[in-house]
């Protein structure tokens, strides 16, 4: 379901008059235009005039010459080209008939009306079982008039109620209807008014049956460009009539739940997504194996201890271990042995070392660990810990296995690489040295 923006279904041929024009320049221009509505601009402020007001003027015999300021108009409430229709619904909810829809800089970009909502409503949301006969509970008999009434009365009746139609009734069944489309005209033709309506009501009326679905009725409304729709039962004798504003009312709370719906399965898949991408994330960042970090996630957050190393001026220091002769095991053991072992120097190095050290699993049978706040002194005493521990777990069935631990401490003129290759050095000494032993290596003093 597509919620169109406020700038898409705004009605942009708008008849303005600045507050500062005369009551009788607006009235000439509604006339010219044949609009129902003016709008009449102020400072940042929109008014409207509207048929209901000229009705009103002309009853009174209001002064004409008057400027539109002193007038006391309806203001508009305003909203913003770019919002979404459904922000316009609760104003249409509170009897607003008309919203001003303003550009960034609160100039005028155009006006909503019902009829703009109405046309962009798509009769699918509206349900199909739902009949007019449903909604017609309440007849609107106070709109119904007599063709002998006098013109000039229906208007005045009119623009008390601000209906905007007036149906024509003659033995219960619709003869014609005058709306204030209709009016408009004739003040502008300057028509006598103290005729019957007789003389001036359209005929003959549109009429749809009152069996027929709210789809239907919107989808003659949304063709037709009515307002409103006259609607009878199966012998023709007239019913009443369902407003814009009504249908409006029933898609608006369908819209509701619909959206509530939406939101819902929006939140379901969010958290779907956000389980999967967590799930991935994990992925990308450890090794299949072991379930350690691997070794682009230790660049990773190689960079951040660096950096705290740098700014809190603390020691952070680096092991490097490989296990010694590993190839012999893999080769009398096998392969699935040799992951084994793997996985059990995985799990001892994570008990030896602390919860905020960093340990990677460099590849293969080597193994890179990040001390934070450690010096390389504090360092070779953890590494001797852990080359102990791993030449005392027993692994049933297989001779004792032992690892060579090269240390360094990171220095600020560092990089990852730098320290990697002094730690290597290290271990390469440790290798020579005899293996199962761990050796130092620092940065040189320039
Ligand atoms: P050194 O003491 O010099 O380190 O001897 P070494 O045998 O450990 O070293 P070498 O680099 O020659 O061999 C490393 C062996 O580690 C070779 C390879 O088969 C084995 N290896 C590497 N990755 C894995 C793995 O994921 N699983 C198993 N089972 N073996 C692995
Ligand atoms: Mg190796
Ligand atoms: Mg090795």
């Amino acid at each position: 379901m597509y919620f169109p923006f406020i700038s898409e279904i705004a009605t942009t041929a708008v008849s303005t008059v600045p507050e500062t024009a005369t009551l009788s320049q607006a009235i000439e221009l509604m006339l010219k235009s044949e609009h129902r509505h003016i709008v009449v601009t102020g400072n940042k402020r929109f008014y409207v005039l509207d048929i209901y007001d000229i009705l009103r003027i002309n009853r009174e015999h209001t002064d004409t010459n008057l400027r539109l300021d002193t007038l006391h108009l309806t203001r508009l409430p305003t909203i913003r080209k770019e919002m979404n229709i459904l922000e316009t619904l609760d104003y249409l909810q509170n009897d607003v008939e008309l919203i001003a829809v303003v550009n960034k800089d609160e100039t005028l970009y155009g006006v909503i009306a019902h009829s703009d909502i109405l046309s962009s409503i798509d009769p699918d949301t509206l349900m199909d079982n739902y009949r007019l006969s449903d909604l017609l509970k309440r007849k609107k008999r106070n709109r119904w008039v007599d063709k002998e009434v006098i013109t000039y009365d229906i208007f005045h009746t009119m623009e008390k109620y601000t209906h905007d139609a007036a149906i024509v009734v003659e033995n219960g069944k619709a003869l014609g209807i005058i709306t204030t489309k209709d009016i408009l005209k004739l003040l502008k033709e300057k028509k006598d008014l103290s005729l019957p309506v007789k003389t001036y009501m359209v005929t003959p009326v549109m009429t749809i049956l009152q069996t027929c679905t709210l789809n239907e009725a919107l989808r003659l409304m949304q063709d037709q460009h009515f307002k409103r729709i006259v609607t009878v039962d199966d012998e023709g004798y007239l019913i009443g009539f369902i407003t814009q504003k009504e249908l409006i009312s029933i898609a608006y709370s369908r819209w509701t739940k619909m959206m509530h719906g939406y939101y819902k399965e929006l939140e379901q898949k969010n958290a779907k997504l956000e389980q999967k991408s967590k799930k991935y994330e994990k992925i990308a960042a450890t090794d299949a194996l072991t379930g350690l970090y691997n070794r682009m996630k230790f660049m990773d957050l190689f960079l951040l201890e660096y950096s705290i190393m740098v700014q809190r001026h603390n020691a952070l220091s680096l092991l490097v271990l490989d296990l010694d002769y590993f190839k012999k095991i893999n080769d009398s053991y096998g392969h699935n042995t040799g992951d084994e072992v793997l996985k059990q120097i995985s799990n001892l190095l994570l008990r030896e070392l602390r919860n905020v050290d960093i340990l990677c699993r460099w590849g293969g049978e080597e193994f890179v660990a990040l001390l934070p706040s450690t010096d390389a002194g504090f360092a070779y005493e953890v590494a001797e810990k852990i080359r102990l521990s791993i030449e005392n777990l027993v692994f049933s069935g297989l001779p004792a296995v032992t690892a060579s631990i090269g240390v360094t401490q990171i220095d600020e003129r560092d990089e990852l690489h730098d320290a990697i290759e002094r730690a290597d050095k290290a271990l390469y000494m440790a290798k020579v040295a005899g293996r199962n032993c761990v050796e130092k290596v620092m940065i040189e003093t320039p």
